[in-house]
């Protein structure tokens, strides 16, 4: 690996992370640049920081788009460690085809998204956002019998589509906690999930989404997974059922959720990611039957200061010459 003029290794932060990644890096003797802005560059600031230095390797958000033109703005820099277990922002036949290594941050958000997860389930079940609205507008005068009434969790048909670490751990919390039953789909059948949640499998989406009273996606962002949730499926949900996403944006045709939401084919939907993010498909904020985060739902401190580290030890390890921990299979 080469060294550069001052004989320090230099690394590139695309925005500020939590400090003690940095001190890791720092702490390895690497010289460390993070960009003095704090947002997300476009690809020309990318590229003209990438091409300041021979950067050795370079730390990226899912807000990057990482292509074969960023990577070629730094032919010295062999990983990219994404702060993400989420790698759909990069280009990885691109980084095949160049022999840079891709790194993400499983297993450390596991559980911090499935607790965000219920608690998009439970926000709109219990209506909860509606009711602090409610009440932020003066409009809460007495007890009602008949006010803002939701739905209870316990006992019932929890659906989810990729069963994978983080559907895992919500099937976890949905049986454990809520007694709910969980019929799951997924590209590979979870045997773990069967034989300790009694979790049945189905054979296609179409069987969760027909079953479910809340559906829950966890699919990566795929060819295979863009608009998995479109018109016609949302149709053959209960109109009684919740979707809850905290995967990516566009596994789920936006438009379409708007329509549904608008004609009630389903009681409602709560979100923490979106399909053209941070932009907003017009008519989604003005539904009452939806929640919705700024995909933050790994956002405990605790979490990102692990993914942040995370990401650091990756580059650590690849430029100590050893595979790193987290290394995608591209
Ligand atoms: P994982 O790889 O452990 O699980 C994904 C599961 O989806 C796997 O079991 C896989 O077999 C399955 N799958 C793949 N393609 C499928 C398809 N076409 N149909 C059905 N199932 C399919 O990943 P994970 O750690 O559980 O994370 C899942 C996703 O959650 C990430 O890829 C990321 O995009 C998203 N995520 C979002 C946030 C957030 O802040 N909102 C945080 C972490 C992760």
């Amino acid at each position: 690996m080469s060294e550069n003029s001052n004989g320090m290794k230099k690394i590139y932060v695309t925005r500020m992370i939590p400090e003690s990644a940095i001190e890791m890096l720092k702490n390895n003797g690497y010289e460390v640049d993070v960009s003095k802005y704090d947002g997300v560059l476009t690809k020309d600031e990318l590229k003209n920081a990438l091409s300041e230095k021979k950067y050795d390797a370079v730390l990226t958000l899912l807000t990057d788009k990482i292509d074969g033109e960023i990577f070629d703005a730094v032919p010295s820099a062999k990983i990219f460690a994404n702060l993400a277990v989420g790698y759909n922002n990069i280009d990885t036949n691109a980084a095949k085809d160049r022999g840079v290594t891709i790194t993400n941050t499983p297993e450390v958000l596991t559980n911090t998204v499935a607790e965000h997860t219920f608690a998009l389930m439970m926000a709109i079940a219990t209506r909860t956002v509606e009711g602090d609205n409610f009440i932020r507008t003066g409009k809460f005068k007495s007890w009602e019998p008949m006010l803002l009434l939701g739905s209870d969790l316990t006992g019932k048909t929890l659906g989810i589509l990729g069963a994978g670490r983080i559907g895992a751990r919500v099937v976890h919390h949905g049986v454990r906690g809520f007694d709910m039953n969980v019929i799951y789909y997924d590209v590979k059948q979870n045997e773990y999930l069967e034989k300790n949640y009694n979790a049945k499998y189905c054979a296609t989406p179409e069987e969760v989404l027909r079953e479910s009273d809340f559906v829950s996606i966890h699919v990566p962002l795929l060819p295979s997974t863009i608009h998995l949730i479109n018109e016609e499926r949302l149709k053959m949900m209960k109109k009684t059922a919740y979707l809850v996403n905290t995967s990516r944006g566009p596994v789920i045709d936006e438009v379409a959720l708007i329509k549904a939401l608008k004609e009630n084919w389903i009681a409602g939907a709560a979100l923490d990611v979106f399909e053209h993010e941070p932009v907003l498909t017009p008519g989604l904020t003005e539904l009452s039957n939806v929640v919705i985060t700024p995909h933050i739902a790994s956002a405990t401190l605790k979490t990102r200061v692990k993914m942040a580290e995370m990401a650091s030890q990756n580059i650590i390890e690849f430029l100590q010459g050893k595979e790193p921990p987290n290394k995608i299979k591209i």
